[in-house]
């Protein structure tokens, strides 16, 4: 196995257009077997050189019937799934890249005997890890103490409504959305940070200022908003209009003036461009706010519990999914596998595979993505673009911005992990 402390990101990848001079890549201080809450040193990471974040699809097994669901999850676990063994090899190799984000998702992580195991596993490693159980029976408070008690940091809960009604139609099984209030209470009580996740879709989008105003009272520390990509049981049709995805920018970016809670866009990288422009505006009505800071308003917040967020992670940039059975995705979104980690090296396939290393140089991007001012800061959503069209590198299909023969317009940061925190106090 490489060693990769103290390994420049050039060397480990060298000659691609986007690379960062100077950037490090490497795992600061990891080792496995070594002080299970002892923090990682505060090091920058290169998102060429290593992603901020892995989410594993732990299963397809759920009892939910998610109308969107994108891994079509249904009642039983698939017999490939990774075993315990294989789990803990991946998550071992991940930990070699530094002090990434780990994340157990699904289907419903609760329906694997061994989670607790796996994320006890993971804490010995070091890792910061977040998990994403479905809002059933499963979720009971016993489970959440073990888990708190074995090192994990943060829930997140999916509510895709202001109101059972909404939500429980979506999710197809009537007391989801009871569950859901549930187990962020008990996931508070009993001492973790609290995550809610919303899927904005046709179906929703007028409920999004009831949404907000219930956001504000469950005492979360982070809102991750997913704007829905037509893939799994998704449709197209399903999908909101470009305009009103605008429309619900510029309320998410309201709300986080005020919100005690972090917000985050996912699949929707346009939510950068709409802060940036939002800020500009405001600096030329007289804020002497630094542009350079919009991407960080409610940082502090869910930097609270050693998670944080990093800025741009876009598809196979900053990002990295492996399912259920092991395939190497850009993200749960985007369906193109590029290796398996039964047979591949992750590392290598972050770093070195087309197909990642292509969603990395965005002077690929074509249609008015590829001319687009906000190209570094934005993108575009890699995955919707392939839904849409096949190809991953085509325009985001879902933006209201017209480029205007604008100049490059900077990222608002560089690319690189924020400074970390503890993962326990
Ligand atoms: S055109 Fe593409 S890069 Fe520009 S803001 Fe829209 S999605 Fe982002």
């Amino acid at each position: 196995m490489t060693d990769l402390v103290d390994r420049p990101a050039d060397a480990a990848r060298p000659g691609h257009p986007g690379g960062h001079p100077g950037a490090r890549g490497g795992h600061p201080g990891g080792h496995p077997g070594g002080h299970p809450h002892s923090a990682p040193s505060r090091r920058h990471l290169d998102f060429d050189s290593a992603p901020f974040i892995a989410i594993w699809e732990t299963t397809q097994a759920c009892d939910l019937a998610c109308k969107h669901c994108r891994a079509s999850a249904q009642p039983l676990r698939d017999d490939r799934e990774l075993t315990t063994a294989e789990a803990k090899a991946m998550m071992k190799r991940l930990r070699e890249f530094g002090p990434i984000v780990f994340v157990f998702s699904g289907g419903d992580c609760f329906k694997r005997p061994d989670i607790v195991e796996l994320v006890e596993y993971g804490a010995n490693l070091g890792m910061r890890m977040g998990i994403t159980p479905a809002t059933t029976s499963l979720a009971t408070k016993e489970l959440l103490i073990q888990l708190r008690d074995v090192g994990l940091t943060r829930v997140a809960i999916s509510l895709d409504g202001s109101n059972a009604a909404i939500h429980d139609e979506f999710r197809q099984v009537k007391g989801s959305f009871d569950h859901g209030l549930r187990i962020l209470r008990e996931a508070q009580e009993v001492g973790l940070s609290t995550q809610v996740n919303t899927v904005i879709r046709k179906a929703n989008i007028d409920d999004m200022h009831a949404m907000t105003e219930l956001m504000t009272t469950l005492g979360v520390v982070f809102w991750e908003v997913f704007f829905l990509v037509p893939m799994g049981r998704a449709k197209a049709e399903d999908v909101a209009s470009a305009d009103e995805f605008e429309s619900v920018f510029h309320q998410l970016y309201d709300l986080s003036k005020t919100a005690p809670f972090d917000i985050k866009a996912t699949a929707a990288p346009q939510y950068s461009r709409v802060v940036m422009q939002r800020k500009r505006a405001e600096v030329r009505e007289g804020a002497d706010e630094d542009v350079s800071e919009v991407m960080t308003r409610g940082m502090h917040y869910s930097q609270s519990d050693g998670i944080g967020r990093a800025r741009n992670v876009n598809d196979g940039d900053g990002f990295v999914f492996i399912s259920h059975v092991g395939d190497v995705y850009p993200s749960g979104f985007l369906p193109v596998a590029a290796g398996n980690i039964r047979d591949d090296d992750i590392i290598e396939i972050y770093r070195n595979s087309p197909v990642f290393q292509a969603l990395r140089d965005r002077t690929q991007l074509k249609g008015k993505c590829g001319v687009c001012g906000y190209r570094d800061a934005c993108g575009g959503s890699r995955a919707r673009a392939y839904a849409m069209t096949g190809d991953y590198l085509a325009e985001e299909p879902f933006c209201a911005h017209v480029p205007k023969r604008e100049p490059l317009i900077p990222s608002p940061a560089p690319r690189t992990v924020l400074p970390l925190h503890p993962l326990q106090p």
